[in-house]
């Protein structure tokens, strides 16, 4: 039988997954990337020795990204976060972070009715159903389940670090609890060497597999067999004008990238439109040692600010430096940041500094999701699916896509679910099972 040809559109975490699983299936894949490397936004780059992700990554380590690694074989290594050394950040100051019986008790970053009601929520949050909550949004779900404002701040800061969204009024509730969920229930992992080391192992996991993985490469709009809309898709145009033929097209870029890769859709268009980006401001800093080695996170209370030491759990600086990230979750009419603002972060945990910073990256506005899942647009389920219905062989990949979890979790599931759909679809004949 011929083996089905797949064309992928970009080679982030979300389209090498792709583009591994279906050459693992039987497909013949190629894929192109127009960045000179693969990585994305899962870039990291060598900065003086330290290791600078594109902002603080962390890996949920009961999401759908530790399950498709696991099935590719790619074992993450690394660290978790959140021993001793934790605080909340409030009015200027530092505060013993509630994270178990103990540090509940002695916190007074909550009043006593307030810890014993942050107490009754998190015991029952593994029961509860986040889907319920799709067109409720976060702020309705804080007001009418939490009584006490200081409840409120605090499970507010948690559902920002878990969801990286700030924005509460139009954030789903769903994705509120079940990113809490995910987070209290197996933390996360910072992973040793940056997330270029999952990009790496996952470009190797696709060329083992067979798939033609091309750098440098813009790929201009994908090609049809009729022009009209329904029409079945034929292949890309490139850059240098050849076309690549194909007989089924993943897109991985974000939605802008899928609707101007397909001009004149007006259904991708209007997606596009009405896609609200998930924003944030990011400092990093490389040091030659911390002045406080001791004060590792603060998570902002009365404000949407975090501050981690990402070496301290995994290796991603020199021996005896340390890498921090530093962040501002943005969201509504909050849409920006100044260097000073974060670096007043960074006063509060480590004060002192300024004299041991050896590299130092910050950026204003990264885009860390490209879709804010919105009460109003029904939560998870309300996304973009994976197959583009009105075309037939278009398919798209990416943290925007699917009913499954938040930021690489979506892009990770969404290949997943492309790769299952394929390969049951399309009849081809498994090479090595999809998740072996
Ligand atoms: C500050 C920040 C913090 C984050 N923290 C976390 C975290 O803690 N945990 C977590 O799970 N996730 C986190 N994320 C999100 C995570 O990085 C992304 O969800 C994930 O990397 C997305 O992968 P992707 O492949 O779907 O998209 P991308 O990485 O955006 O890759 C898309 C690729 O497509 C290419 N492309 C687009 N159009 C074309 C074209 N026409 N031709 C050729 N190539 C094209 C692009 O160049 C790009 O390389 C964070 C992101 C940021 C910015």
């Amino acid at each position: 039988m011929q083996a089905t040809r797949v064309a992928v559109v970009g080679g982030g975490l979300g389209g090498l997954t792709a583009a591994a699983l279906l050459a693992r299936g039987g497909c013949e894949v190629t894929l192109y990337e127009r960045a000179k490397h693969f990585g994305g936004r899962a870039q990291t780059a060598d900065v003086e020795g330290f290791r600078f992700n594109l902002g603080p990554h962390a890996l949920y380590r009961g999401g759908a990204a530790m399950r498709v690694l696991g099935g590719l074989g790619v074992k993450p290594k690394g660290g978790i976060p959140g021993g001793t050394g934790t605080y909340a950040l409030r009015a200027g100051r530092l505060h013993t972070l509630p994270r178990g019986p103990v540090s509940l008790m002695t916190t007074d970053v909550l009043t006593l009715a307030g810890k014993l009601e942050l107490a009754r929520l998190l015991a029952g949050l593994p029961r509860l159903d986040a889907g319920a909550l799709a067109r409720t949004s976060t702020r309705e779900w804080l007001d009418t389940r939490l009584s006490r404002e200081d409840t409120r701040a605090f499970v507010g800061a948690l559902t920002r670090v878990s969801s990286y969204c700030a924005d509460h009024d139009a954030m789903s509730a769903e994705v509120a609890v079940s990113q809490l969920q995910y987070a209290l229930a197996a933390n996360v992992l910072y992973v040793d060497g940056g997330w270029s080391t999952l990009v790496d192992a996952l470009e190797a996991r696709a060329r083992e597999a067979g798939a033609k993985l091309e750098t440098s490469m813009r790929v201009e709009s994908v090609v049809f067999h009729e022009p009209a809309p329904g029409a079945r898709v034929r292949g890309l145009r490139l850059a240098d004008g050849t076309v690549h033929e194909a007989d089924v097209v993943v897109l991985a870029g974000g939605p802008d990238d899928v609707a101007a890769l397909v001009p004149g859709d007006a259904v991708l268009a209007k997606e596009a439109s009405e896609a609200v980006p998930v924003m944030a401001a990011s400092l990093e800093l490389g040091m030659s040692r911390l002045p406080r080695p001791e004060a590792l996170f603060a998570l902002g209370v009365d404000g949407p600010w975090y501050a981690s030491v990402h070496s301290a759990s995994a290796r991603l600086a020199p021996e005896g430096g340390a890498m921090v990230h530093v962040m501002k979750y943005l969201g509504g009419t909050d849409t920006g940041a100044s260097e000073a603002e974060l670096e007043a972060v960074m006063d509060v945990l480590q004060p002192g500094w300024r004299a041991h910073v050896v590299a130092k990256r910050f950026r204003p506005t990264l885009r860390v999701n490209h879709l804010l899942p919105s009460a109003k647009s029904g939560g998870l389920s309300g996304r973009p699916t994976a197959r583009v219905p009105h075309v037939e062989g278009l398919y798209r990949v990416g943290d925007w896509v699917g009913p499954e979890g938040m930021l690489a979790d979506a892009s990770f599931a969404s290949a997943e679910s492309v790769a299952r759909a394929l390969l049951v679809s399309e009849q081809v004949e498994p090479r090595r099972a999809v998740g072996a």
